[in-house]
């Protein structure tokens, strides 16, 4: 192993890891289509044509083997030496470590890789801080544990936990933003952007390992008491959560007396507690807007027309202890997403026994959600074990493959991990050929290209959908295996997302599924009975939700039916 190399591999480790996601054929009926517009930021761009990535920045003779056309999704962040830390450093060492070129400036990097061919990503960090990236100021931007810590992201790495709701730390942000988008970056990727939407599973987290907890710092706390004020009148914080004086209130003590509860149980015991989950995942939302909408106005300041993507694991279909990761919210603000993914919600492996390992549901869904490929990656969990070889070189080759065929299939890409020190070419060598016909064959695998299929999911974001997300993944799961294409609808929940899904005269879908009509808007509930009163079949699970009975089965309603599950 070369010099440095163990670094690396620690440093990709503790940089990538996220926080722990009826066959029943309609008659052709003639019914109306659901539709909705493209919330794509910018439709015709080179995200819109197949494309191959990879995770690290490969030299030149690697890129050919891999036929890579983005080149080092994840280029930034790197803890090693002084000055190494920003939106390309990462991808700047690894490449110069095995090319022998050397940049004397991000510039002189992006402009390289654009002689090449190449379009190239700057990374940001946007929920883990780290002593080589932040400098002193790592004090003022980590957030803090109850007894005062800073906040941990990898105890053992020496990261922290960046606090969204500091203003301070998002302006670093907007910085590291402006830097890449100086050197000339074709796009940016944030990771780990779901920030303090985080707090609560972390703070459920650290009663089981060592780490020290967020979303205890005065930003948290004092932020706490605004939001409260905003949405509260001093009555109703008497009688809803007992807090008779606001202004003095102590909620530190009271929020930690309840970390070790897992969501539902926590929301129960102490309802102040739904309050503050709110407060961080707004609050969050904001910091992470403007972080978008500012470099979005400054990249086109500069004349330029920057990409966004953001990783959030699976697509925020992870829970652990009920608590949602989250990450679809950000689909708007986004270009695409660009992100880590496992075996299933509904597990906790992050390498699952061979084959069993379809991720459509996810590429489906993010590409749903932002009209734009979904980008898939494996987990850094499961890479970690990959490196370490756990199985057959033969198999982890097929293994990957499978996925990038997935991947392709499904109008996203599969993202290309490779790394001298830890893999043999071979292993990637049947991603390799498929990388080589998709590009060649580009036609079939982007934007324009669609399958022929009469059947939909609709996926209503919203919180009863992600509270009912093994439904989602099974349903994708099921119809996958029964061999019945299908696409994926998307619409938002009128608070993050706008709901613009309509009826359209079109005759494509026969069939929906609706994986969960809880908590969905009232429109949203007219149009899927529309739907069906108009000639469709629709499949629903928790009928009374739109006013049926609770009856599992068929169920005629004007010239279509429902098939109601319970
Ligand atoms: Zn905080």
């Amino acid at each position: 192993m070369k010099k440095g190399m163990k670094n690396i591999l620690v440093v990709l480790l503790i940089g990538l890891i996220s926080v722990p996601a009826t066959a029943m054929i309609s008659n052709p009926l003639t019914s109306q289509n659901f539709s909705t517009p493209s919330t794509t930021q910018q439709s015709n761009s080179w995200l819109q044509e197949t494309q191959v990535f990879d995770m690290l920045a490969l030299p030149p003779n690697r890129l050919k083997t891999f036929h890579v056309s983005v080149n080092g999704l994840w280029n930034g962040f790197f803890v090693e030496g002084e000055n190494l830390s920003g939106p390309f450093e990462f991808g700047k060492y690894l490449e110069s470590f095995y090319s022998g070129n050397v940049y004397e400036s991000d510039a002189a990097f992006v402009q390289a890789q654009h002689q090449q061919g190449l379009l190239v990503p700057g990374t940001i960090l946007t929920t883990q801080g780290h002593p080589a990236l932040q400098g002193d100021l790592i004090e003022d931007f980590a957030c803090r544990s109850a007894d005062g810590q800073m906040a941990t992201w990898d105890l053992n790495a020496g990261s922290y936990f960046m606090c969204a709701q500091n203003p301070d730390i998002i302006d670093w942000m907007i910085g590291q933003g402006k830097k890449a988008i100086d050197a000339g970056a074709d796009m940016i990727t944030l990771d780990e952007i779901e920030g303090n939407g985080l707090v609560g599973i972390l703070q459920y987290v650290s009663t089981f390992i060592e780490s020290n907890e967020p979303g205890f710092c005065p930003y948290c706390l004092e932020g706490f008491r605004a939001y409260l004020g905003d949405h509260f009148t001093s009555s109703e914080l008497s009688t809803l959560f007992d807090i008779s004086d606001l202004s003095t209130y102590e909620f530190l003590p009271r929020i930690a007396a309840t970390m070790n509860l897992s969501y539902f149980q926590r929301i129960q015991t102490d309802p102040l507690m739904k309050e503050y989950f709110t407060f961080q995942e707004e609050g969050t939302f904001d910091a992470k807007k403007r972080l978008i909408t500012e470099l979005r106005t400054y990249s086109t300041s500069q004349g330029k027309n920057i990409i966004i993507s953001a990783n959030s694991f699976a697509l925020g279909t992870s829970q652990t202890g009920d608590y949602l990761i989250q990450g679809l919210q950000y689909s708007s603000l986004l270009d695409f997403f660009s992100f880590e993914n496992k075996y299933t919600a509904l597990s906790d492996q992050s390498f699952p026994s061979l084959p069993r390992s379809k991720w459509v549901a996810w590429e489906k869904l993010a590409r749903a959600a932002t009209n734009a490929p979904g980008v898939i990656l494996v987990d850094s969990a499961a890479m970690g074990k990959l490196w370490q070889q756990p199985f057959s070189v033969k198999k982890i080759r097929n293994y990957l493959a499978v996925h990038c065929a997935e991947a392709y299939a499904n109008q996203g890409a599969f993202v290309n991990w490779f790394i001298k020190p830890f893999d043999q070419t071979y292993r990637w060598g049947g991603c390799a050929k498929i990388y080589d016909f998709v590009l060649r064959n580009r036609q079939l695998y982007d934007a324009s290209s669609s399958i022929d299929t009469s059947t939909a999911v609709v996926y209503f974001f919203g919180k009863g959908m992600q509270n009912n997300t093994g439904n989602y993944l099974g349903l994708c799961q099921i119809l996958a295996e029964s061999n019945i294409p299908y696409d994926v609808i998307f619409d938002g929940d009128g608070q993050y997302l706008n709901t613009t899904l309509t009826l359209q005269n079109h005759s494509k879908y026969h069939m929906i599924l609706v994986p969960s009509v809880v908590d969905i808007t009232t429109q949203q509930k007219t149009l899927v009975k529309e739907f069906v009163a108009s000639g469709g079949t629709a499949v629903v699970f928790d009928p009374e939700e739109l006013g049926f009975p609770a009856n599992e089965g068929p169920y005629n309603y004007g010239n279509g039916t429902f098939y109601f599950m319970l």
